[in-house]
């Protein structure tokens, strides 16, 4: 099976992903953790080529793609063969961050992200996709409150907002692979709506 987990600032997304992994191991079920943009050794210096600041801004159809470059080395050098072998694979972000922040948020052409993703994706996409979701506003008190420093530190509350927005979108697109966690709820509440969706995946 493969899963990515999806959300904003302050979504609680590496705290799922810890529950994720202590269910997994209870359930004696073999997996792999990883993230993107990243996952391997290629794609890793492909992701600090996107998030570290330099002088030269990066423009936003080279983030597109080369998001996309580490994406294709991901799928063929890590995913593929894991699922292969049987082992879960848990991504931290995966196709659907593309048309948020690619797309939705930073304005990238959705019929070209569409062709991408037939294209480097294809019959690779989530078995399940869990978008954590909160408010914006809660979202960046988590954020504040973590001292969390990264490049959407700097991003607007109206980008957050797209950011949202797109998940929530992708979800309504997608029903049946897109699961929409109410992130919002204590940690107890939002472990139980992972699980019960991790319990509905392991049945399959
Ligand atoms: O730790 P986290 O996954 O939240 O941080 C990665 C950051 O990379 C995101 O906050 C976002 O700004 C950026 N990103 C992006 N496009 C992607 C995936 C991540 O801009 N496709
Ligand atoms: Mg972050």
């Amino acid at each position: 099976k493969f899963i990515s987990l999806e959300g904003g600032e302050g979504s609680g997304k590496t705290t799922a992903i810890a529950f994720i992994r202590e269910w997994l191991e209870a359930h004696n079920i073999p997996y792999l953790m990883t993230r993107e943009p990243g996952g391997t050794p290629l794609a890793e210096e492909i992701r600090q080529l996107i998030l570290n600041p330099r002088e030269e801004a990066v423009n936003d159809v080279t983030e597109l793609l080369l998001v996309f470059a580490a994406r294709a080395q991901h799928i063929a050098s890590k995913i593929q063969p894991a699922l292969e072998k049987g082992t879960w694979v848990i991504s931290d972000r995966f196709l659907d961050s593309s048309y948020v922040y690619q797309g939705k948020a930073r304005g990238g052409d959705m019929a070209m992200l569409d062709q991408l993703s037939a294209w480097v994706v294809g019959a690779n996409k989530p078995d399940a996709t869990f978008v954590l979701d909160v408010p914006v506003e809660l979202g960046q008190e988590r954020v504040v409150q973590r001292q969390h420093q990264d490049r959407l530190d700097k991003e607007s509350l109206a980008f957050h907002q797209k950011v949202r927005d797109g998940f929530l979108e992708r979800a309504g697109m997608e029903p049946n692979r897109i699961k929409v966690i109410d992130a919002s709820l204590s940690l107890d509440l939002v472990q139980q709506q992972i699980e019960k969706q991790l319990m509905q995946l392991n049945n399959a």
